[in-house]
């Protein structure tokens, strides 16, 4: 736990399939003060991916089942598969003073803001959405029926943008993690976080 009582700070970055999240994030984590959710899944892994490294790859019945048992601190359907953030860990890492990033859709990260209010919601968006088809067609990762759904998602994704705390344009990857780092400073100098020092000051 850190010296002075903060907890972490839950930050949820979310941005429209193929907007380059992932790189981001994977810098990001490079730095030990982050802790990084590993999500549930109920997608078929890529080539590639790895179970417990990229998801947890559940069957829908799992997942459900954890739905049941209240497992989620949020989930939500993407492209007719399930996605959801496991709570126990998010909550462990915080209280030991982390800043976690939650990588996730829209619809989960407005249930987060309802439930943790002080969660930082930070979109990242490619300059332009042609840019975007561009990434996502040279990405190969998917078909193009599948590209075709994610690119309609992210139109319909759009709507949402607006209640996010931060929007990052994600053009060269080094400005962009800069800029995160920044907010994330930022964030944790704030009056409701760094308030109980003026307490700290008048006592001595
Ligand atoms: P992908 O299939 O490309 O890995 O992810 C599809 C979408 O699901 C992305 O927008 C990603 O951010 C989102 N996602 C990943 N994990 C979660 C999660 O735990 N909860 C929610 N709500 N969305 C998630």
């Amino acid at each position: 736990m850190k010296k002075n009582k903060e907890k972490g700070i839950l930050i949820v970055i979310s941005g429209f399939s193929g907007a380059g999240k992932g790189t981001v994030i994977r810098e990001l984590i490079k730095d030990t003060r982050y802790a990084f959710s590993i999500s549930a899944t109920t997608r078929q892994p890529r080539v590639g991916e790895e179970e417990g490294v990229h998801y947890f790859f559940l069957t829908r019945e799992k997942f459900t089942e954890m739905i049941g048992k209240n497992e989620f601190l949020e989930w939500a359907e993407f492209c007719n598969n399930y996605y959801g953030t496991p709570k126990k860990y998010v909550e462990n890492q915080l209280l030991q003073g982390k800043d976690v990033i939650l990588e996730i859709e829209v619809q989960g990260a407005l249930q987060v803001k309802e439930i943790f209010p002080e969660c930082v919601l930070i979109f990242i968006t490619p300059p332009t959405l042609k840019e975007l088809q561009h990434r996502l067609e040279s990405r190969g990762t998917e078909e193009i029926s599948v590209v075709q759904q994610r690119l309609c998602r992210a139109r319909e994704e759009l709507t949402y943008m607006q209640d996010y705390d931060y929007i990052v344009i994600n053009d060269i990857l080094e400005d962009t993690i800069e800029i995160i780092e920044n907010i994330v400073v930022a964030e944790h100098c704030k009056m409701s976080r760094k308030g109980y020092i003026i307490e700290k000051l008048k006592g001595e």
